[in-house]
């Protein structure tokens, strides 16, 4: 995917300010953050949203969720964070490879949509 912002991250094409990095996932703090702690979580392979996922993505999507925790930790968000990958139109995606955002460092309230 040539012209997908994410795939060029990882490949080192756009600069971005990276987290943590393993042989399946990069995760780099997001251009434009919504809380104080703001990141974003993505496979290596191009995947478009969590609706494209199949069984065969099944231990990367694990791997990546366990890969939050530690991000989470190091990060010190032992009070609480929030994991959120929009999918499609109604939910606001705007890039359309595979992310978790890892939103913490503030108290987020109860509700899930503003
Ligand atoms: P979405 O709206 O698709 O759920 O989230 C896309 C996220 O990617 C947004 O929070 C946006 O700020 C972030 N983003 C878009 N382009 C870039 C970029 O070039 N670098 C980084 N670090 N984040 C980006
Ligand atoms: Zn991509």
């Amino acid at each position: 995917m040539e012209d997908c912002i994410f795939c060029r991250i990882i490949k080192g094409e756009i600069p971005s300010t990276k987290v943590f990095e393993d042989e399946i996932s990069y995760a780099f703090r997001d251009i434009n953050p919504q809380a104080p702690v703001h990141i974003l979580i993505v496979p290596k392979e191009h995947v478009g949203s969590v609706a494209e996922l199949t069984q065969e993505h099944e231990a990367k999507v694990g791997r990546i969720f366990t890969n939050i925790a530690k991000i989470a930790k190091e990060e010190g968000l032992e009070s609480g964070f929030r994991v959120i990958s929009n999918t499609g139109a109604d939910a606001g995606q705007t890039v359309p490879h595979l992310h978790f955002h890892i939103l913490g460092g503030k108290s987020m309230g109860e509700g899930l949509v503003p």
